[in-house]
């Protein structure tokens, strides 16, 4: 079911893009401006790689449009980060977010974008906003950006949405940052949590967006934003290994 293939960009393949922000993530477990460019590459290689299969997804159960919006978005995102080299992780994200939400079409480009920029915002009121955030400040800002979704969505665990993939995410993060474990092991569980969260969408009934209109037909697939949202956050751990943050 491709029938939504269009000339959308092939996105950055994760490579490349920011390499002037290259440097390795500061130490202690600190995320900086690198670990953040890093992840929206990773990002933007993932919902590539995966456009057919979102699409599928969002096909099922929505409009077909999902990978292709996405893959166009997060192409966008690396094309603004290489134009303007983001100076913070805060400045990174606001910028991925007002991209997303001018360039993508649908709910999910405002819901991401929402959920970048609400992060970049919370790091940059943070106590020491700069150039590297400690793993607690960067799990707080995580959970703000969940919450920026939830309320533009108006959507709640259970719902058959993105949420489900990433109120979990948040949780096993801040958690984890709680618990003390190192910075990669604690995003590799929320990767972990988020991938879960993606997979339990597929028995429920879509309350909201568009697959709400399909009622209990939506029953047995997996919701396409929970599984974008999955490839995000999944793209946290990797970012981690690749910049060696934690
Ligand atoms: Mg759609």
């Amino acid at each position: 079911m491709n029938a939504a293939t269009d000339g959308a960009t092939g996105s950055g393949t994760g490579a490349g893009t920011g390499g002037g922000a290259g440097a390795a993530a500061g130490g202690g477990g600190g995320l900086d401006t690198a670990f953040v460019v890093a992840w929206l590459e990773e990002a933007a290689g993932e919902i590539a790689r995966q456009r057919d299969r979102l699409t599928e997804l969002d096909a099922a159960i929505g409009d077909a449009d999902h990978g292709t919006n996405l893959d166009r978005g997060f192409s966008e995102v690396l094309r603004a980060l290489r134009e303007t080299p983001p100076s913070s992780p805060a400045q990174a994200l606001m910028a991925a977010g007002a991209t997303l939400i001018r360039r993508v079409g649908g709910a999910s480009g405002p819901l991401y974008g929402s959920a970048f920029r609400q992060m970049g915002r919370t790091l940059d009121s943070g106590e020491a906003p700069g150039a590297s955030v400690t793993p607690a400040a960067f799990a707080e800002a995580f959970g703000a950006g969940v919450t920026a979704v939830e309320r533009l969505g108006k959507a709640a665990a259970g719902d058959k949405t993105m949420i489900d993939a990433l109120a979990p995410a948040s949780r096993a993060l801040s958690q984890a940052v709680r618990d003390g474990l190192e910075t990669r092991e604690a995003l590799t569980r929320a990767a972990r949590a988020a991938a879960d969260g993606a997979r339990a969408t597929v028995p429920m009934t879509a309350r909201r967006g568009r697959a709400s209109y399909l009622g209990e037909r939506s029953v047995g697939h997996e919701d396409p934003g929970a599984a974008s949202a999955a490839l995000i956050v999944a793209a946290l751990a990797t970012a981690a290994s690749r910049t060696a943050a934690g």
